[in-house]
């Protein structure tokens, strides 16, 4: 007999059915077993009936602990009172193995350091799988928006002989011999790829030694970093406020029950529409100026930090794309205002609610001169970028991209406190175990 996924119990009325899975939570009286039942797609309760199975099952059942796998032949039955709308009345219910100890994680509250020591348990929770869930679609959502609009996928390398995005974040690893650093961001990559396809995209994990503890930064996180040749600042935005409206439209339309089981407050995201506000940095900094906040002797020329951030997210319910940072403040590649060289083509998307920046990107330095005097500038080694520069040297245009973090984006659309629970053995300051 095929096995049925809990989730698709609603296509499977009133006939036998097999499923496969955990015990979650039961409760017993003498005569009647309630079990619920998760199978990672859902959860569903079992009722199971003394005279159904027989004195002997019952009593086994009956002292299952949380967490034992078993195998159940029994009815679907359509129940809205139920967990899922429906109830299986099982025949038969086989226990695939025992547990060796008591589960340590029950359903009373647990300290978040404990959670987070037992992280591979942990993620078996409603919570945790849901957000687990979010996570998939909203890397799917990005894959088929960039697949629909003729960009190519193409996989930057995780070993890399330099620095792109400043040197007091890397991680060095020996390269038999050589020092090497495991990459920040595959942007410079990007940039040739996109000469040599246009459109490109890749989608992978990015390190970086963060040596500050904060509720948004990890050392390993995935990002989705866009390339475009023959492509200016505006078509830039654009693309990123269309990827970032589609995702949400994706976890709206797919995944509503997983916002329910993390209480998301999802009018907030129902409310959020096309175009995205833009904001230059300076206009930014004049709001901060005229707040009543404990920052408002920001200057101009400074890097908002996250109460920053916030605080101008809140005037907005949709993201808000902050434009034309200071270039000292800025990437070397960043390509200066034709306008105004103080400042840079450069643009965050800041999420609302607090969320901060989940966007970083611009239009990249298409001029082999001005480029030459950055990476001087910024005391970077020129034999290291020679490759990099010879992408001005031969077929230059003006390109931009941009990269979005992944784990940000879970944790906006899931509406978590913390970074750490978007992924699934999150890398953290002075924390790698599980
Ligand atoms: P921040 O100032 O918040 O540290 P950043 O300016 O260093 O971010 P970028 O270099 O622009 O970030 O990277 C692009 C995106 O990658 C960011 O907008 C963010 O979504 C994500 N990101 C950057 N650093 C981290 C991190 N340590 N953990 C998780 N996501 C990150
Ligand atoms: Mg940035």
């Amino acid at each position: 007999m095929e096995t049925t996924l809990i989730k698709n119990l609603n296509t499977k009325t009133d006939q036998e059915v097999l499923i496969k899975g955990w015990v979650y939570n039961m409760r017993s009286s003498g005569k009647i077993s309630f079990l619920i039942i998760r199978d990672g797609s859902a959860l569903v309760q079992v009722v199971v009936v003394k005279k159904e199975v027989g004195e002997e099952e019952f009593a086994k059942i009956a002292k299952l602990g949380q967490e034992t796998p078993v195998i159940i032949k029994g009815i679907a039955k359509e129940e809205p009172r139920s967990v899922g709308g429906y109830e299986i009345l099982a025949s038969n219910i086989e226990i695939v193995s025992e547990n060796k100890s008591e589960y340590p994680i029950t359903h009373k509250e647990h300290g978040v350091e404990f959670l987070a020591d037992n992280r591979h348990l942990w993620i078996r929770t409603p919570k945790q799988t849901a957000i687990l869930k979010i996570r998939s679609e909203i890397e799917n959502s990005i894959r088929s928006y960039f697949q629909k609009r003729d960009f190519v996928l193409t996989d930057a390398p995780i070993i890399t002989p330099a620095a792109c995005e400043g040197t007091t974040n890397l991680f060095e690893i020996d390269y038999h011999g050589d020092k090497a650093y495991l990459s920040q961001s595959g942007q410079l990559y990007m940039e040739a790829a996109a000469m040599a396809l246009g459109r490109v995209y890749c989608f992978g994990p990015a390190f970086r030694a963060e040596k500050s503890k904060t509720r948004r930064h990890l050392l390993e996180f995935w990002m989705v970093e866009a390339e475009m040749a023959f492509m200016g600042f505006e078509e830039n935005i654009k693309i990123q406020e269309e990827l970032v409206y589609t995702i949400i439209q994706d976890v709206l339309n797919n995944c509503e029950n997983e916002l329910i089981t993390l209480k998301r407050d999802i009018d907030k995201l129902k409310q959020i529409s096309l175009p995205f506000p833009r904001l230059s940095y300076s206009e930014a900094v004049e709001i901060i100026q005229n707040s009543d906040e404990e920052f408002k002797n920001f200057k101009w020329g400074e890097d908002f930090g996250a109460p920053e951030e916030t605080y101008i997210s809140n005037k907005f319910t949709s993201p808000v794309f902050i434009h034309r940072y200071p270039t000292e403040i800025k990437a070397f590649y960043m390509k200066p205002d034709p306008t105004n060289d103080k400042v840079v083509l450069g643009a965050d998307l800041i999420a609302p609610e607090g969320y901060g920046e989940i966007i970083g990107g611009g239009e990249r330095i298409s001029d082999l001169d001005l480029l030459l005097s950055r990476i001087k500038e910024h005391d970077l080694p020129q034999e290291s970028f020679e490759w990099y520069l010879d992408l001005r040297r031969f077929g230059s245009v003006e390109h931009c991209g941009f990269g979005l973090g992944l784990e940000r984006t879970v944790a906006w659309l899931c509406g978590l406190e913390h970074i750490r629970e978007t992924t699934l053995f999150p890398r953290m300051l002075h924390k790698m175990y599980p």
